[in-house]
Formats: structure tokens, C-alpha cells, sequence
């Protein structure tokens, strides 16, 4: 219970919009706090522009009538893939270093809109690497907010925090839920009128083994890459030729056209002639590099709608400057087949 009536005691809420984070909110409100609401995105999240947990966060922020700031955290997690001090996941995830600067984060914003306290959705042992209490506990020391950081739905497990000694909140009418069954949340949910939330389907593709491999491909060449060369890797099928040159082709229109939009200066860009089919890109490709021009043809014949064919025109252009004189060569969509087969595929 809120035993200070002259003044109302704020914190900043991390919202994703998923289920855990609208029940921390629900009780925290319910127990007079006032809330401002953190939403993180980075690169890696693999929502789609439909169904994204900001979009998510904005809608419980707006059916809890509190305000919301979406912070782009992607700097923070890529220093944390690059330095991940306290480990990764199965994947490239650096989970502890990501959460703790994010913490970081929610803390400068806790201070600059003179909130007393931090309150997240998280669930004693419910995510494997960052929701261990003694990952929780690294976490909360680290991004210099011990004792700060009340966990509505599994407080009991926990330390009374300071909020909970100072009276701002009462401990009582926290939960202690634990574990991955999302069963007591629920329950929880019915109770407190928490009807509409999404399935929790947001993912980070750090997790993701195959796009994992893609990235420390990308991080080995260049450990500051622009954020289009981290979206294209979530696309196509990725070879590498035999000079190491990445060679994405994409699997359909969709993917053709972003590939399309994010291919920059250094690039090539290489589609067969006369059909419409697979626009593929080459990476930072020195103008001398023959022999990946001759290898990402045959692919992209293979990959287009030409393979029957005994021999097909590929023409290639300056991704920079579409405008340039398109060069040509023919290929044979067969040597494609080989090289699909020998090429290392990402
Ligand atoms: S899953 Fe991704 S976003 Fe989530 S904590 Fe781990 S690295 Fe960060």
C-alpha cells in the first residue's frame, strides 16, 4: 500500500506489451504508482511492421493511459555482441550484457523524469540466461539500480526491495511466480481484466543459430556495420564465394525488393535478363573480383526460373548507380546447381 498520501510515488515501467509487462503495470497502478512506460527495439527483434511489440507497448500504454517512450537500443546490443562479458546464449545473444545496458538506459530515463523506482514484467527462472535470480541479481548491480527494481509477478522471491521498505508499495500485494509455465499469469490475467495480450511470439534473432552465423560473418569484416547490412543478412540464402565475397540471392518478391533498398555503395546488384525473377546482391565487391561475378551468375540463374535452360544472360549494375551501364555475361544455370552444392552456405 501506498502509505504516503502527500506524495504519489513514479516509476518508469519496461513495457513490451506482452503478458508479463501489462500485469507488473496493472498492479503497480493499482497500487497508486504513478507509470511512464519504456518500450526497447533493436535491429535484432523479429517483429514485423504488422504485429512489432512497440506497436504492442503502444496499445497497453494507451489502454493504461500512461505515456510511452520507445528507445532504439540497437548501439547497445551490438557493443554487447561485440563484448559480451558475461557470455551468450545458444545463439550470438549476449543476454546479461543486453539487459544490463538496457537497465542502464531505463535508469538515465529514470532519472531524468525524476522517477523513484524501476518495474519490469520479469518472472523468477522463466527465460534460461537473463531471468536467473543470480542473472537478475548481476543485472540489477551492474546497471547500478540494486534494490530499485520491483518484479510485481515474482517478488516474493526476492529480497524486499527499497520501495517495499520504504512503504511506497506494498509487498503483499505482489505475486511469487516462478518458473516457464505462463498458467499463473493467466489466472492472474483474468483477474485483473488483462484481456487483450498478444501471444508471446516476439523472438530476438540473436537466439536464431543461422542468423547467429550470418552476423559474426558480417562482425569478422566489419565490427561497426551499417544497420542495412545487418537487415539483408535476415534475407535470402547467403553464400559466400570462393574469394569470401557474401552473395545473398532472395526466396521471393518481398525479399527481392528489400534487398533491393537496402543494397548500398560497394554493392552490386545482378538479376537474369529477361524475366522477372530474383534480383541478387554482392557485397563490397572490388571491381577486379571476376570470379565472384562468375559465381553469383550461375547462382542467380539457378535460382531464377531459367534452370532448364542450357545457357541464360545475367546482367549485373553498381547498386549506387542503377543508372550505370548494365554489364552482361552468360552462365550455364547448371554450374549454379554445383556451386550451390560447394559454395559454404550461411
Ligand atoms: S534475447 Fe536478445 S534482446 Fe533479449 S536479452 Fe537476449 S540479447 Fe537482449
Amino acid at each position: 500500500m501506498n502509505t504516503n498520501t502527500e506524495e504519489k510515488r513514479k516509476a518508469v515501467a519496461l513495457l513490451s506489451g506482452g503478458l508479463d509487462s501489462r500485469l507488473a503495470v496493472k498492479m503497480m497502478l493499482a497500487q497508486g504508482i504513478g507509470l511512464k512506460a519504456v518500450n526497447f527495439v533493436t535491429v535484432f527483434c523479429t517483429c514485423t511492421a504488422k504485429s512489432s511489440c512497440r506497436s504492442e507497448a503502444r496499445q497497453a500504454s494507451e489502454e493504461y493511459g500512461i505515456p510511452l517512450k520507445v528507445l532504439n537500443a540497437t548501439k547497445e546490443i551490438l557493443e554487447a555482441v561485440r563484448n559480451a562479458r558475461h557470455g551468450y546464449g545458444r545463439g550470438l545473444n549476449p543476454c546479461l550484457d543486453c539487459r544490463i545496458s538496457m537497465f542502464r538506459r531505463a535508469a538515465a530515463y529514470m532519472r531524468d523524469v525524476e522517477a523513484d523506482f524501476l518495474v519490469t514484467g520479469e518472472v523468477w527462472g522463466e527465460r534460461p540466461m537473463s531471468q536467473r535470480p543470480e542473472a537478475m541479481r548481476i543485472i540489477e548491480k551492474e546497471s547500478g539500480l540494486e534494490g530499485l527494481v520491483v518484479r510485481p509477478l515474482s517478488a516474493h522471491l526476492f529480497e524486499p526491495t527499497i520501495p517495499e521498505r520504504e512503504g511506497w508499495i506494498d509487498r503483499n500485494r505482489m505475486m511469487a511466480i516462478e518458473g516457464r509455465s505462463r498458467k499463473p499469469q493467466m489466472q492472474l490475467a483474468a483477474e485483473l481484466g488483462v484481456n487483450d495480450y498478444p501471444c508471446p511470439a516476439g523472438g530476438c534473432l540473436l537466439c536464431d543459430p543461422v542468423f547467429a552465423a550470418r552476423l559474426k560473418l558480417l562482425l569478422e569484416e566489419e565490427p561497426e556495420p551499417p544497420v542495412a547490412d545487418i537487415q539483408a543478412l535476415k534475407l535470402g540464402r547467403l553464400f559466400l564465394s570462393s574469394s569470401g565475397r557474401k552473395i545473398i540471392i532472395p526466396r521471393n518478391e518481398e525479399e527481392t525488393r528489400k534487398i533491393e533498398s537496402l543494397a548500398r555503395s560497394g554493392d552490386f546488384l545482378m538479376a537474369v535478363e529477361g524475366i522477372t525473377g530474383p534480383t541478387t546482391v554482392i557485397k563490397g565487391l572490388p571491381a577486379e573480383d571476376r570470379a565472384t561475378i562468375d559465381e553469383a551468375a550461375a547462382l542467380t540463374a539457378r535460382f531464377g526460373k531459367v534452370r532448364s535452360q542450357e545457357r541464360v544472360s545475367v546482367s549485373w549494375w553498381p547498386a549506387a548507380a542503377p543508372a550505370a551501364k548494365k554489364q552482361s555475361l552468360t552462365v550455364a544455370p547448371k554450374r549454379g546447381w554445383e556451386l550451390a552444392e560447394s559454395l559454404p552456405r550461411y
